[in-house]
């Protein structure tokens, strides 16, 4: 621990109280990760369980108050299409992302465990330290945000888009639910994203435990959903955080069917020109113009 951390600790009573809290959570923590690896008593069974149960709740959790708005109308001022999703479309998505999630999802899923130990990536019951934490979790952002920018351009190109990519653009008003909306192909190649970040990490800096992935992995299924939510607000992250992309600018992406390509972020579209009209005329104090507005004349 960190020797200036320490001094001011034991001068301050409030970061000395905090600190001894967040340690006896940490080691809850712990003790409680040992005893589900020995409760259920293969470590191949239990991170894929752990991975699989967590991904269908944080998914479905996360995308049930979208549904909710959208059936009680109760912030339709905030909706950025004015499209009504009728309840048998939400249905025949959600048995669609069901089939996706426990045909094609669970294979990777339960191949995750193998995968860590070639790469090293460590699931003990000792948590790492709040830096590597935190540092990792901003790398993968932004590692995950540019395979993204680049694989989902390549999707827009004639055959991949015909083929593979023209299954998530079924909705041109995304819900919360349409995030994993996609072909297969789409699935695993989106997927190497997310999960390809903190292996290849792992694998040439090392360092990286098992909670720091399933930690980015919430995150990501977060700000995937939200970007489909279909709702802008004044409190919405990239007010704040102009970096970053949201629904502001995913929902563009499909209402619009090119431009926006990233996940997270906006500094791939913004600096290569892919924004659609509609977002690179935010930027007017950048004086910005999108190639898509260039083509156009
Ligand atoms: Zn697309
Ligand atoms: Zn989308």
């Amino acid at each position: 621990m960190n020797s200036t951390f320490v001094s001011q600790a034991a001068a301050n009573p409030v970061i000395g109280y905090l600190d001894s809290v967040g340690t006896a959570s940490v080691l809850y923590l712990e003790s409680l990760w040992a005893r589900y690896y020995a409760w259920v008593g293969s470590d191949f069974l239990a991170t894929g369980l752990l991975f699989l149960v967590i991904h269908e709740v944080v998914y479905f959790g996360r995308s049930l108050p979208w549904y909710i708005l959208d059936r009680t109308k109760i912030l339709k001022n905030y909706k950025i299409q004015d499209k009504e999703i009728p309840d048998s479309e939400q249905l025949q998505c959600l048995k669609d992302v069901l089939i996706s999630h426990f045909v094609i999802e669970a294979i990777p899923i339960f191949g995750f465990q193998p995968i860590c130990n070639i790469v090293g990536i460590d699931y003990s019951a000792n948590f790492p330290a709040l830096k590597y934490f935190l540092i990792q979790i901003t790398a993968f952002f932004f590692m995950e945000d540019t395979w993204h920018y680049w694989f989902h351009r390549l999707l827009h190109y004639g055959p991949f888009y015909k083929h593979i990519h023209k299954q998530h653009h079924k909705y041109a008003a995304p819900f919360g639910l349409t995030a994993e909306y996609a072909h297969p192909i789409e699935v695993a190649v989106t997927g190497l994203g997310t999960v390809g970040s903190p292996l290849l990490w792992s694998y040439f800096f090392g360092h990286v435990h098992l909670v720091t992935v399933i930690t980015w992995v919430v995150l990501r299924l977060f700000q995937a959903i939200d970007a489909h939510s279909g709702y802008e607000f004044p409190w919405s992250l990239h007010h704040f955080f102009p970096i970053w992309a949201g629904a502001d600018h995913h929902d563009d992406h499909h209402k619009f069917f090119v431009g926006n390509y990233s996940s997270s972020f906006r500094h791939w579209d913004y600096v290569l020109g892919t924004e659609t009209p509609s977002t690179a005329r935010k930027h007017t104090f950048l004086k910005n113009t999108s190639v898509l507005d260039k083509k156009k004349k």
